[in-house]
């Protein structure tokens, strides 16, 4: 029989869901809660590409609308009556958690543990592990962590150079997210190279948004550019990533911010729409580029540059390299941005095929690189499928 995972990632002010066929990935119903404890909440679903729009009460939080969105799932019966259990996607899991774990009093503690390391996001997901175990108490409840998939690195790689002493008492670290992309498109990769993953040397980039880069040996993570918070590493939609550790110190004694006006600017400010001043999305940043705005196309540059290093560094670092993947909204859909990094990188051995990588669109995968090339793939990601198949995996 088809077994159907609810698959549930719950930020701080929205709720992703989705059912997902475990087996294939299908998902023949996803959907979004947003703006939650806001005037504006509402709910909007898509069940067999039909689209539903259901306005929430002002204020709806994260119980009212896990209770709203179950009532709703319930009306699809044929669907709900094959959902066997429940994925949350848990954005930290510290050192605690190297795999996916059934969910339990002591997971839950843990999670609550990690909340200092990831104040804006694990407790939000721990409210909607409550809310969803409310609403479905007698389904398996299984978490999978962002960080999971990087705690194979080694300690040179997720140690900083800092007094010892932080790490062993504050647990002050590398850590790394969205491990669940780069698990995903790593396979895949495999997959396509028709090899086992335990045999790959791999360097994965997640480019949307957020960006990270992995470097995967023999399957492994063994180092990735986010850090002790998604902040570090590559220029992203509106992080700094790598910056001088002081300029945080000079803003604050020199320029008169305040601490949290420090956090917001390299957390909400910087990035493509910092150097931009024009936007956070790519899109509009490479058409205004291609208009010729100069900052924007300074924006373009310093992405693509920071992403080149990165790259470099990781060459250097994973061994004889089998793949490149890129992935994430940018990975997947800019042609522009693919085909500006990999011209910088031919003295490496990788060279794109200009066809393929222009035709390479949303929701597709393969290979983009010239065969005189190691391979390039771009591969859409799939998260909500990793949890679903984690999820049955540990529900037992
Ligand atoms: P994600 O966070 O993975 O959803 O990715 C979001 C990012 O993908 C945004 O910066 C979008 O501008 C970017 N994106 C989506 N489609 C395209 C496209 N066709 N060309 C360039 N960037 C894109």
């Amino acid at each position: 029989m088809d077994q159907y995972v609810l698959v549930l990632n719950c930020g701080s002010s929205s709720i992703k869901f989705a059912i997902i066929e475990a087996k294939t990935g299908t998902a023949p119903l996803h959907g979004l809660a947003e703006n939650l404890c806001t005037a504006s909440s509402r709910l909007v679903f898509s069940y067999q590409h039909k689209e539903h729009d259901v306005k929430l009460p002002v204020n709806t939080d994260h119980q009212q609308a896990l209770v709203v969105i179950a009532k709703k799932l319930k009306q699809f019966k044929h669907l709900s009556q094959k959902i066997v259990a429940v994925g949350h996607r848990v954005v930290h899991g510290g050192e605690t958690f190297t795999h996916s774990s059934l969910i339990n009093d002591q997971v839950k503690q843990a999670i609550q543990q990690t909340s200092l390391m990831a104040p804006l996001h694990n407790p939000a997901n721990l409210a909607g592990i409550n809310s969803a175990q409310t609403s479905y108490p007698h389904l398996p409840h299984v978490a999978v962590f962002d960080t999971a998939f990087f705690q194979t690195m080694p300690k040179h790689a997720y140690l900083y150079a800092l007094p010892y002493e932080l790490y062993q008492q504050h647990n002050i670290r590398r850590y790394g997210f969205h491990g669940t992309s780069h698990y995903f498109v790593a396979h895949e990769a495999a997959n396509a190279l028709k090899k086992e993953l335990s045999a790959c040397n791999l360097i994965t980039a997640h480019l949307g948004n957020g960006c990270s880069i992995a470097a995967v040996r023999k399957g492994k993570a063994i180092d990735t550019s986010l850090g002790f918070t998604p902040l570090e590493g590559l220029v992203m939609g509106t992080r700094c990533g790598d910056i001088d550790p002081s300029l945080p110190t000079y803003l604050i004694e020199q320029l008169g911010y305040s601490v949290s006006e420090v956090s917001e600017l390299l957390n909400k400010k910087s990035g493509l729409l910092g150097i931009s001043e024009l936007s956070n999305d790519c899109r509009i940043i490479e058409q205004q580029a291609n208009d010729g705005n100069q900052q924007a196309q300074l924006a373009l540059d310093m992405f693509i540059y920071r992403l080149v290093k990165y790259i470099g560094a990781y060459i250097a670092v994973v061994g004889p390299l089998d793949a490149l993947v890129f992935t994430g909204g940018i990975g997947e859909n800019s042609a522009y941005v693919r085909e500006n990094t990999i011209n910088q990188l031919t003295h490496l051995g990788l060279q794109l095929d200009p066809d393929k990588n222009l035709q390479m669109r949303f929701g597709q995968s393969g290979l983009i690189s010239h065969t005189h090339s190691k391979p390039i793939f771009a591969i859409a990601t799939n998260e909500e499928w990793v949890i679903a198949k984690d999820t049955i995996k540990y529900a037992q």
